[in-house]
């Protein structure tokens, strides 16, 4: 099936043709690891998700790569704060992060490479740059001459009135109107872990070091970058300069952005009292699925409104669709065939899904099932009719993961709570207390089933 995705650099929805056969190689810009994920950075993980499970249910292969930046400026900072080793903070971090990942039934990338164990390629891309003159050395660090590259602005299109080259920036984070020659290598300052190399002690610049982990693990070119819309300037920007002039040609096919979170139409921080974490959503009570379904129902290139309202109404969703579920299974058999309307939504489902990522459409054509089916009355439904139905949720929950589809006995609320709590109990690595829940569970006369990704409980 052929998938179609918006390009940020041509600006156009184009359909992706892989560079191998059946194979789709994507590197994803991934976390750096100093704090919390925010739920602005889980909805774009959850898009990759989204993405790179589209791509599969499509027939493609995806090998995907996904780096840690457990050096940089943020991290450093925050260690020297706390008086611990920069390498104790990423890694503390870096747990949360997949926990956060886990919990939200996020597929792990092929390969999550660390940036501090990756400066052997920083080092060969910075040496060849240096030498073909492209970078240039000032006051113990290594600098990208923009004016080198003819290109520089095609992504973010910058106008070249605003290019500022010999003008160096030292930091990684900046505005459009001071972009100037980027740091690559930065000079070894006091409090700083450095490395040593040809041209000098210090550590890498964030930018190469999404350059050197794409060309280490996918090489010379591959299909689709992903990333935020914040990192397109700088960071995209200058990763194209250094791995297009390092390799000598264009490096990446389609760079595929995520628009940002808002939260109750603000950007989100923590002065305004509207930051969250996934912990802060959990500790209010909302269930994981339900933040998975909200992250999920807006398209990628639209900004996504958070509030507790709609995180609500995903919860309500999903409360709905498994008793519409359960009531298909306790249903009678009737005359009534809508095989046929069920088969059209499905495809229109993943029609839309396929071209360039549609959720909304697609969630909508879900609702269309719901709705035909509960007007005709489930009890005046074929057999057939009804297998249908839930043949298509299951596909559509191979995508989504919200929904529980098996068929469940009653099962008293109390009893779910408490088989929830012992999830949550897991996911956040608490055995002791997840196993006291399970005995308890076993001595009422429950059973608890864990799969993957969620659990199943039934009597004994
Ligand atoms: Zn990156």
């Amino acid at each position: 099936m052929e998938v179609k995705i918006y390009n940020t650099l041509t600006e156009k929805v184009e359909e992706i043709k892989p560079i191998e056969d059946n194979l789709i190689k994507m590197y994803s810009c991934g976390p750096t690891v100093y704090d919390f994920a925010h739920i602005g950075n889980l909805r774009y993980f959850v898009f990759v998700d989204l993405l790179k499970r589209t791509l599969l249910k499509a027939g493609y292969k995806v090998f995907q790569v996904m780096n840690i930046t457990d050096i940089d400026d943020k991290i450093i900072q925050r260690a020297n704060e706390r008086k611990i080793d920069y390498k104790e903070l990423a890694k503390t971090y870096e747990k949360y992060f997949f926990d956060d990942i886990k919990k939200l039934k996020i597929l792990m990338p092929e390969k999550t490479p660390h940036a501090t164990e990756e400066i052997p390629t920083m080092v060969e891309i910075i040496s060849k740059l240096l030498k073909s003159g492209i970078a240039y050395k000032k006051a113990g660090s290594v600098y990208y001459n923009i004016g080198k590259y003819a290109e520089y602005g095609k992504l973010s299109k910058l106008d070249r009135r605003e290019l500022r080259p010999g003008a160096s920036v030292d930091i990684d984070s900046y505005e459009k109107d001071n972009s100037g020659d980027f740091v690559l290598w930065k000079g070894k300052k006091e409090n700083e872990p450095f490395f040593e190399t040809d041209f000098g002690v210090g550590r890498p610049g964030w930018h190469i070091e999404c350059s050197a982990m794409s060309y280490r693990y996918l090489g010379e070119q591959f299909d689709i970058h992903t990333g935020g819309v914040d990192l397109i300037f700088p960071h995209h920007e200058n990763e194209i300069a250094q791995s297009e002039m390092f390799c000598g040609h264009k490096t990446v096919n389609y760079w595929v952005h995520s628009e940002h979170l808002l939260v109750d139409g603000k950007k989100m921080s923590k002065s305004l009292g509207n930051f969250y974490t996934l912990k802060d959503l959990q500790e209010k009570g909302f269930p994981l699925n339900a933040v998975r379904l909200l992250f999920l129902s807006a398209h990628y290139k639209t900004q996504l409104n958070f509030t507790i309202k709609g995180l609500k109404a995903s919860e309500n969703t999903i409360k709905n669709i498994n008793e519409f579920i359960q009531r298909l299974y306790s249903s009678g058999d009737g005359k009534k065939d809508i095989s046929e309307s069920i088969a059209h939504l499905k495809e229109e489902f993943f029609t839309h899904l396929f071209n360039n990522i549609d959720i909304v459409k697609s969630l909508a054509r879900m609702h269309d099932i719901v709705n035909l089916a509960n007007k005709t009355e489930l009890d005046n439904l074929t057999r057939s009719s009804k297998s249908k139905i839930l043949d298509a949720f299951k596909e559509f929950n191979e995508i989504l993961l919200v929904f529980n589809l098996e068929k469940s006995e009653i099962i008293p609320q109390e009893i779910r709570s408490l088989a929830e709590e012992r999830w949550n109990a897991r996911q956040d690595r608490d055995f002791e207390r997840a196993d006291d829940i399970r005995n308890k569970l076993t001595a009422l006369g429950y059973i608890i089933e864990d799969k993957k990704d969620d659990f199943i409980i039934r009597k004994k």
